[in-house]
C-alpha cells in the first residue's frame, strides 16, 4: 500500500491493520507466541522469540512508525521504559541537559537512577534557546524535551532547538505525549527520538500501559532495538492490540478533547477565583504564537490553572469534582483532575518544585470527551 498518499487519520487506522491472509479478519488476530518454529536449525525466519520480535508488536510499530513519519518506531511495556531505553544509550560521564518542567518519572528516571551510573543532568527552561545553548558542554550527549511542557504547558521551538543541538553533536529526544502525533510530528521539525507514552492518548481509554519511540534515522532506530532486545521492556501482545485499536480513533479524539479544553480554559480565565489559566490555545499563554505554528488544528487536551487559594483548598477542590476523577495520568476519554504539588509531580525535590513554578494553587485536567456544559458545572460547583 502506498501507505505516504494517504492522510494521517486513514493511515491510522489502514497501516499495520492488513487483512489477515488466513481467515480475511479486518482486525488483525493478536499472536499471544512466545516462540516461533524455525526453518532449519541456524536458520532464521521473520520472528524467532517473541523479546526480539512479534507480529502483533510489529504491526503497532508499522502504524506508529507511519503516523510519526519515522524510520522506525518501537513500543515498550510503559512510557518509562521507553524513556530508559533513550537513557542506556549513554555512558558514565555523559551528560544531559533536559527541560525543567518535566514529567515527575523523567525527573526522577534522570536524577535518581541514571546518576548512579555517572550521567549528570541539567535542568534548563527550554523556551529560552540562549540558555539550552550554553548549557550543553562538551560531555552533553543528550537533550530532552516535552513538546508540551508538564504542568506549566510550555511549547518547545523545535526547528531552533534541534538546530543549536545538531550543532553541538548532540541527540534530540522529546516526549511527545501531551502533544501526541495528531497533533504535532518532531521528527518533521528535526527531532531525533519521538517519545509517547501510549498509556495516554494513544491507548486513550485508560486500560494499558504502554510506551514508544520514533526514530528520525534508522541508525538510531537501529541502537534502540538492540537495546530494548538486551534489556527487555517490550509491550505485551494484549497490550499492543489495545494501543492499536485506540491509535484508530486518535485524531477524531484528540481534536474533540481540545476544542473542548480551549472553551473550558477560555471559561476558567474569566473566573474570579482563578489567578491563571496555562493554556497554549490561549492568547494569554506566553508562546501562543508559537503554539499556533507548532500545533496543527488543536492545543491539546490538557489545561493547567492557577487557584488563589492555600495547598489544602486547592486539594479540597480536586477532591470534590463529580466528573473529574482525581486521579493522575491523562489523556483517556473520562476526564481526570490533580494537584500537581501533591501527585504527579511529587517526586520533584520541594526546591525544584518551587524553581520551576510548580505551586501549591496549580491543578491541571486531563480534559476527556464528556460535554463542555457538564464539565464546566462539574468545576462550577467545585470552586464554589
Ligand atoms: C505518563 C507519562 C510518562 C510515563 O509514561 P508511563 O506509561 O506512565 O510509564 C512520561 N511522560 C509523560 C508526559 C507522561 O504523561
Amino acid at each position: 500500500m502506498s501507505a505516504r498518499k494517504h492522510s494521517f487519520r486513514t493511515r491510522a487506522i489502514h497501516v499495520g491493520n492488513a487483512i489477515d491472509p488466513a481467515t480475511g479478519a479486518v482486525v488483525p488476530p493478536i499472536h499471544l507466541a512466545s516462540t516461533f518454529k524455525q526453518p532449519g536449525a541456524g536458520e532464521w525466519g521473520e520472528f524467532d522469540y517473541s523479546r526480539s520480535g512479534n507480529p502483533t508488536r510489529s504491526n503497532l510499530q508499522s502504524t506508529l512508525a507511519s503516523l510519526d513519519d519515522a524510520a522506525g518506531a518501537l513500543a515498550f511495556s510503559s512510557g518509562m521504559a521507553a524513556i530508559h531505553c533513550v537513557t542506556m544509550m549513554l555512558s558514565s560521564g555523559d551528560h544531559v541537559v533536559a527541560g525543567c518542567d518535566l514529567y515527575g518519572g523523567a525527573y526522577r528516571l534522570l536524577h535518581k537512577i541514571c546518576s548512579r551510573s555517572g550521567i549528570e543532568v541539567t535542568l534548563v527552561d527550554m523556551t529560552d534557546l540562549a540558555a539550552v545553548d550554553a548549557a550543553i558542554g562538551p560531555k552533553t550527549r543528550l537533550v530532552w524535551g516535552e513538546t508540551i511542557g508538564n504542568p506549566r504547558m510550555t511549547i518547545i521551538d523545535l526547528p531552533a532547538l534541534a538546530k543549536i543541538v545538531h550543532a553541538k553533536n548532540a541527540l534530540l529526544g522529546v516526549d511527545n505525549t501531551f502533544g501526541t502525533p495528531a497533533l504535532v510530528r518532531p521528527i518533521e521539525h528535526g527531532v531525533d527520538i519521538v517519545m509517547h507514552s501510549a498509556t495516554k492518548y494513544l491507548g486513550g481509554h485508560s486500560d494499558c500501559l504502554g510506551g514508544t519511540l520514533a526514530s528520525a534515522t534508522k541508525a538510531i532506530h537501529d541502537e534502540l532495538y538492540y537495546i530494548q532486545n538486551a534489556t527487555g521492556a517490550v509491550l505485551d501482545p494484549l497490550s499492543c492490540h489495545l494501543v492499536a485499536r485506540g491509535i484508530k480513533t486518535l485524531d477524531l479524539r484528540v481534536r474533540e478533547q481540545s476544542g473542548t479544553a480551549l472553551q473550558l480554559a477560555t471559561w476558567l480565565e474569566s473566573h474570579p477565583k482563578v489567578k491563571s489559566v496555562l493554556y497554549p490555545g490561549l492568547e494569554s499563554h506566553p508562546q501562543h504564537q508559537l503554539a499556533k505554528q507548532t500545533l496543527q488544528g488543536g492545543f491539546g487536551g490538557m489545561v493547567t490553572f492557577e487557584l488563589d487559594g492555600s495547598i489544602e483548598e486547592t486539594a479540597r477542590v480536586c477532591e470534590s469534582t463529580r466528573l473529574f476523577h482525581l486521579a493522575v495520568s491523562l489523556g483517556a476519554v473520562e476526564s481526570l483532575i490533580e494537584q500537581p504539588a501533591t501527585m504527579s509531580h511529587a517526586s520533584y525535590d520541594a526546591a525544584d518544585r518551587a524553581r520551576f513554578g510548580i505551586t501549591d494553587g496549580l491543578i491541571r485536567l486531563s480534559v476527556g470527551l464528556e460535554s463542555f456544559d457538564d464539565l464546566r458545572d462539574d468545576l462550577t460547583a467545585a470552586i464554589g
